[in-house]
């Protein structure tokens, strides 16, 4: 963990973009009740896979700038995508002046014939690189316990160089609710001399059946030990946000008591679960 102690800390929210105008003000709301509590370095907005919600990401994006005026990072998933239509996305967020970006290949939609243009992030870094320099800040995606699709273990680090060299600045990791995963993932990064911040995602605990659904297709795991509790809470959601408060607050603060580089929390568009767990901890 030595190498990412030398980072300063870097706090973020994620958000997915509304489907209403309701939604958005709504989201208003919560980014200024993050704001107050957190002041994060950065929102981010993420992006439907083969860009299904390309307007919607970039009016919230552009929305809670300026209302908040904290920097935004639009999510942009490459699968799918032509050169043409990248290029025009960036064009779009260098002209609204914002500065950083997370870079994914996204989820490969089932029945999609072709992957486009791009077939892996890193191939979307080197061509934000090319085409736009060093105006982005660029953030990729991190699995300390691996990627589902991955080959191996060996396999996935060697990918995660590839973006890094490609020109990343930075990693938010998928959530996960295992420390070790993560310190063992940062010792690996260490090995191959991988130097970058590798932010933690945080994912509050709030419904065990849609979070237990979710980990399931991401590869996020749930330890056994905290299936079996949350599941023996039934539909008990006071009890469930309560016990997962503590679970998730707890290892937020092992990840930074160890040196993590900051927290990304992957708050659903809600403020209260992520602020109970950061109103508890010591920064
Ligand atoms: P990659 O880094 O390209 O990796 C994908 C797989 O391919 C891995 O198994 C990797 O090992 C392998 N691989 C990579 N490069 C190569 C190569 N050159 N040769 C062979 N194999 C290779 N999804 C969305 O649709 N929208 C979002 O907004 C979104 N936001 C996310 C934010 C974060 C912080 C994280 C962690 C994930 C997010 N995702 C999002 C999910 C993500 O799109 C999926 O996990 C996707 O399957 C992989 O994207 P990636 O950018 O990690 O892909």
């Amino acid at each position: 963990m030595k190498s990412q102690q030398q980072y300063s800390k870097t706090f973020s929210c994620e958000f997915f973009p509304p489907k209403t105008e309701q939604g958005m003000e709504k989201l208003l709301i919560t980014s200024e009740n993050l704001k107050k509590e957190i002041n994060p370095e950065f929102f981010s907005v993420t992006f439907g896979a083969g860009g299904s919600t390309q307007k919607r990401t970039f009016d919230a994006v552009t929305q809670i700038n300026q209302s908040s005026g904290i920097d935004v990072a639009p999510h942009l998933s490459c699968i799918g995508s032509n050169k043409e239509q990248i290029s025009q996305i960036l064009s779009n967020y260098k002209q609204q002046n914002i500065k950083r970006i997370v870079a994914l290949r996204g989820d490969i939609p089932s029945g999609m014939l072709s992957p486009g243009e791009f077939n892996y992030a890193n191939e979307l870094v080197e061509y934000i690189r090319q085409t736009t320099g060093d105006h982005f800040k660029i953030e990729v995606a991190a699995y300390p316990e691996f990627h589902p699709q991955s080959e191996s273990a060996s396999d996935d680090l060697k990918n995660f160089k590839r973006k890094i060299d490609a020109g990343a600045d930075s990693a938010i990791t998928q959530y996960f609710y295992n420390a070790d995963a993560y310190f063992r993932f940062i010792d690996s990064c260490e090995k191959l001399a991988l130097d970058i911040p590798v932010i933690p995602g945080i994912m509050p605990i709030t419904n065990f059946t849609s979070l237990s659904r979710f980990s399931d297709a991401c590869g996020a795991e749930i330890p056994r030990w905290l299936r079996k509790r949350l599941s023996d809470f039934g539909d008990d959601t006071d009890s469930i946000k309560e016990f997962g408060a503590e679970v998730v607050t707890h290892l937020c603060q092992q990840l930074l008591d160890a040196g993590a580089p900051g927290l990304h929390f992957y708050t659903l568009n809600q403020s209260e679960a992520t602020l109970r767990i950061w109103n508890d901890l010591t920064i």
